[in-house]
């Protein structure tokens, strides 16, 4: 019998099957061979992370460091990797999430944990995969590489179904994921010691984001910062002292 779990699994493998056999245009900006154009590749690696998010944030929002503005072709690498099974792209976006997460993270000797936010099952489900899972773990990689011990800690659980947030505003956004989070105290307890940065995709109002932070501080294990790949709102003049300049991603590069 077949079930929606394997239903959708399958069409993620099939999806990764095809496109390893189908040359395809570029996924950011449609031009050059294969899902991600050397121009596009490039611009991604440099990308300059910095201060982002909404003004003024929700309560409970950590500060937050993104790697660019929510813009084409950034944005459309990202909705190819989560909606569309683009599973290749996670090495290149997980490097974009680890420079924000340089970025946020500041200086400090103890090991960094990322602690991404989770999706719905129901969303996993339908996807065939955790895109910000593949997205913590190829930033954690690409960290460790660069010298800085970093691990990847899911330790975030639902604890009850929440609405779509499409559609919704700030204020009703952040009523609907009230309380939605928590850590279990098996896990909590594995927290202790880490520098704890949450992680996420996108930042829109930072509704997510601030009920990820809420839930970390009840378990006794407050984050640091928190760090996306994209936001659409991004700010400058706000960040530490020697934080790198706000960028946006070149479009078309
Ligand atoms: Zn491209």
């Amino acid at each position: 019998m077949t079930t929606p779990v394997t239903t959708s699994l399958t069409t993620a493998l099939t999806t990764s099957l095809l496109d390893l056999l189908l040359p395809t245009r570029c996924l950011g900006c449609g031009g050059g061979r294969g899902q991600l154009c050397g121009g596009c590749r490039t611009a991604l690696a440099r990308l300059a992370a910095g201060p982002a998010g909404p003004h003024p944030p929700p309560p409970d929002l950590p500060p937050l460091h993104s790697a660019a503005a929510y813009a084409d072709p950034l944005r459309q690498l990202l909705i190819a990797h989560k909606e569309r099974g683009a599973l290749r792209l996670a090495g290149p976006l997980g490097t974009a999430l680890a420079a924000a997460v340089r970025s946020a993270a500041g200086a400090g000797a103890a090991p960094l944990l990322l602690v991404p936010v989770p999706s719905t099952r129901r969303a996993t489900r339908a996807r065939g995969h955790d895109p910000m899972l593949r997205l913590a773990g190829a930033a954690a990689r690409e960290l460790h590489l660069a010298g800085i011990a970093t691990r990847v800690a899911p330790v975030l659980r639902q604890t009850r179904p929440v609405a779509d947030q499409a559609g919704l505003d700030a204020a009703q956004r952040r009523l609907n994921l009230r309380g939605a989070l928590a850590v279990p105290a098996r896990l909590a307890a594995r927290l202790a010691g880490h520098r704890l940065i949450l992680v996420d995709d996108l930042v829109t109002t930072g509704a997510s984001l601030a009920e990820a932070a809420r839930a970390l501080r009840a378990a006794g294990c407050p984050p640091r910062a928190a760090a996306t790949v994209a936001a659409t709102v991004r700010r400058s003049g706000t960040g530490p002292p020697g934080a790198p300049t706000c960028q946006a991603l070149s479009s078309g590069s």
